[in-house]
């Protein structure tokens, strides 16, 4: 059996484990980081991790998605949010501690990797994946290979743009997709909504804070004001998926991230607002998915 080492860096933890050759997690473990932690200390931790494993399972190769921008091809990232990295060559300095040959990449094409091999994307061979936390991400695969872009900047899905007189955006452009779709903008739209409407349920259950599930479980409790809003949003997210579509025609777009853990319930607000032909689900691997996709670098699933 061959067995190789997937590591999924995000902004509060790094997800590391073990995959087998039927894209199963065997072992994993999670690796705090976040503003405390260091460049090193994260480098440091995953190099660890991945010693103790190669003592128990013989292990082919390494691999890391990490949020931010990578370039795969010289092992660095760039530049990663709130995660301690810039301009860092983490995979060099991986496989520097290591004996294997170490693979780097993008935490969303990784996603869309694992969801290719062995998730919702399965079978397709053009397919996106669109990732829906306090931003939106994203990922797009073409024939089979995920397409990244001449500099590794492609599949910004957060923000293109639906309305050009919009709010400015942190990217520098104006009425970014992101900042009426993302988990931020449905928080947003709650607060709103528990404004006009103070006598709501959603109003009531938004005394113990507001997340990106409030709305959800007020509209499932029966809260017509939070079933009216939740339908502003899936028009929202409609139009991104619409000019998505468009644009690529995938086989199928798969959404990941906060909001999607809502599954049917997301589904069926967005749905009515699609165009024809466009097959839109929810992964299937879950918070996993990061995770066997950067196993699968180095491999031909991971092209
Ligand atoms: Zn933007």
């Amino acid at each position: 059996m061959v067995y190789r080492i997937g590591a999924d860096i995000g902004g509060t933890s790094v997800k590391l484990g073990v995959v087998d050759e039927a894209f199963h997690i065997v072992e994993s473990m999670r690796i705090p980081t976040g503003e405390i932690c260091t460049a090193d200390g994260i480098i440091g931790g995953i190099v660890e991790a991945c010693r103790e494993l190669m003592v128990r399972y013989e292990i082919a190769s390494v691999g890391i998605g990490s949020a931010g921008l990578v370039n795969p091809k010289t092992g660095y990232v760039l530049r990663a949010g709130n995660l301690p990295f810039l301009n860092e060559p983490l995979g060099v300095r991986v496989a520097k501690g290591l004996q294997v040959p170490v693979f780097l990449d993008n935490d969303a094409n990784c996603a869309l990797i694992g969801e290719h091999a062995a998730g919702a994307c399965a079978g397709y061979e053009d397919a996106l994946i669109l990732t829906i936390g306090t931003g939106i991400g994203g990922a797009v695969m073409i024939g089979g290979r995920v397409y990244r872009g001449h500099n590794y900047k492609a599949a910004e899905f957060g923000h293109f743009i639906i309305n050009m007189k919009g709010e400015a955006c942190s990217c520098g452009l104006r009425g970014c997709f992101e900042q009426y779709g993302s988990a931020s903008a449905l928080i947003a739209m709650t607060k709103k909504c528990v404004r006009a409407f103070p006598g709501s349920l959603l109003a009531r259950m938004a005394q113990n804070g507001i997340d990106g599930s409030t709305a959800f479980e007020a509209a499932k409790g029966g809260c017509a004001a939070a079933e009216e809003m939740l339908k502003d949003y899936g028009k929202v997210l409609g139009v991104g998926i619409n000019s998505l579509v468009k644009i690529f025609q995938p086989q199928v777009v798969a959404l990941s991230g906060g909001v999607a853990v809502q599954g049917e319930y997301l589904l069926n607000l967005i749905r009515p607002n699609l165009i024809d032909d466009s097959v839109v689900c929810t992964t299937k691997l879950g918070g996993g998915g990061g995770l066997i996709g950067a196993a699968l670098l180095g491999t031909p699933y991971g092209e």
